[in-house]
């Protein structure tokens, strides 16, 4: 970046801000580049596998209080979460008054949003002041419509102005308000989303997703022995990607970013020197020309395969076995198709308990000569801007499937020559992935 006055927006996850070690990290990330002005904090998350996160602890403590329970034990876990990080970072707080108004908010029957919102709240309340920066609280400067949806338009407006008049500040992940005033959150792991919307009023040069992996891997490293992290995607690599199952940010959070063309780089606050991934809108000159950017896949799909003599020469066959499906509120993933065969390949948990009465509609409806349906399918998308260019990728795709000895079900091309999906049956799910991810990184 060859701006003078470089700006970044930082974001940090639950488990970044764990613990009073963990705010020291994250206190000696954010003081290491001064373009890291604004910064985005996450509730604290798990410190350890068994842990219990702070916004878990706050939705039980809302249930307790609506069944008229005691809060006292899990509440009072909550405060000491936030003493022992005070109290570990060495700074002088007095959050009392604060625990008190959220404690007595509860009791009276506060919404599960707002009592969701206060591990934010207080989260960045601590990290404020702890590296010395204004607070901004949320729910003054991002804002939800009548009907719960995100405002963009208000919320840019307004946040940008505020955020002009601040050199530094911390804004509380995860939740805003409503037109009435009352706190709204976004869905779980939201934080993304806000760190999104504040890159975007600040007019970010990057937007920073600091949580607790070195990015984005080729395959799920628990079918893949430590993959490679991916250095470069693209907003529409990933969009396969995230869909496909790899999650590390929330996906929504991409929008407000792209909309104003601001990259990504998620980064590891235990490992603050590796470059992490940088989620771009077009990849440039940097990019390492690997033909494969990620694996992705899903267990838990079936296909209803049509068989119907001279199918290619009916007209409207299609848009029968659409109709079918949309009139039990069925969407498909993928809809292969032969000469004489349709596929559709859908979710199994929405198919399940119709498919009798599917199969009976189908019939009915094209005269098949032959409906059948399997279950236990996974799919599995190979995705990587650079196959348009590379030839003979589906080829080295299949033939080191076929190698593992695992048989395709089926394989489809997107249009935009991006990915090609692959279904196998769900006992050869996890082998497919490492025979395609062996073939691409020898
Ligand atoms: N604390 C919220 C959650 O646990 C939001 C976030 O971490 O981004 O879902």
């Amino acid at each position: 970046m060859s701006k003078d006055n470089v700006l970044k927006v930082v974001k940090f996850g639950g488990s970044s801000l764990a613990s009073a070690e963990q705010f020291k990290k994250v206190a000696a990330i954010v003081k290491s580049d001064p373009a890291r002005r604004y910064v985005v904090p996450s509730a604290p998350g798990k410190r350890f596998k068994d842990d219990i996160k702070v916004t878990d602890l706050l939705y039980k403590c809302y249930e307790k209080a609506s069944k008229k329970e005691s809060i006292d034990s899990v509440f009072n876990e909550i405060v000491k979460r936030y003493r022992d990080i005070a109290a570990g970072i060495g700074i002088d707080m007095d959050l009392d008054s604060e625990f008190a108004n959220i404690r007595s908010a509860m009791l009276h029957r506060a919404g599960r949003d707002y009592a969701a919102s206060r591990g934010e709240y207080l989260n960045a309340l601590v990290l404020s002041k702890y590296l010395g920066y204004d607070f901004i609280d949320a729910c003054d400067v991002i804002f939800f419509k009548d009907d719960g949806s995100y405002d963009p338009e208000r919320t840019n407006r307004h946040l940008g102005k505020v955020l002009k008049q601040h050199k530094n500040a911390v804004i509380p992940g995860f939740y805003g308000a409503m037109p009435n005033d009352t706190i709204k959150t976004f869905s779980r792991g939201g934080g993304d989303i806000s760190g999104s919307i504040v890159a975007r009023a600040a007019q970010a040069d990057l937007y920073e997703n600091w949580t607790d992996v070195s990015g984005f891997l080729v395959a799920d490293p628990r079918i893949v022995d430590d993959p490679r992290p991916i250095s470069v995607v693209t907003y529409r690599e990933l969009r396969e990607l995230s869909y496909m199952g790899a999650s590390v940010l929330h996906e929504e959070s991409i929008f407000p970013v792209r909309i104003a063309g601001i990259p990504i780089n998620v980064r590891n606050t235990n490992d603050p020197s590796a470059p992490g991934t940088m989620i771009v809108e077009k990849a440039g000159e940097d990019d390492n020309g690997s033909i494969i950017t990620g694996i992705a896949g899903r267990k838990g799909f079936s296909s209803i395969t049509l068989e119907k003599d001279r199918m290619n020469t009916e007209i409207g066959f299609g848009r029968k076995v659409l109709e079918v499906l949309e009139n039990e509120g069925i969407s498909f993933e993928q809809l292969p198709s032969g000469i004489d065969t349709m596929s559709v390949i859908i979710e199994t948990a929405s198919l399940k308990s119709k498919a009798a009465r599917i199969v009976k509609q189908l019939q009915k409806e094209t005269k098949a000569d032959h409906i059948s349906v399997d279950y236990d399918l996974a799919l599995i998308a190979v995705v990587g801007r650079n196959m348009v260019a590379a030839k003979g990728t589906a080829a080295r795709i299949l033939g080191a499937i076929a190698k593992a000895d695992v048989n395709v079900r089926m394989i489809d091309q997107g249009s935009s020559e991006l990915n090609v999906i692959i279904a196998v049956e769900e006992k050869d799910f996890e082998k497919a992935i490492r025979a395609i991810y062996g073939e691409f990184n020898k």
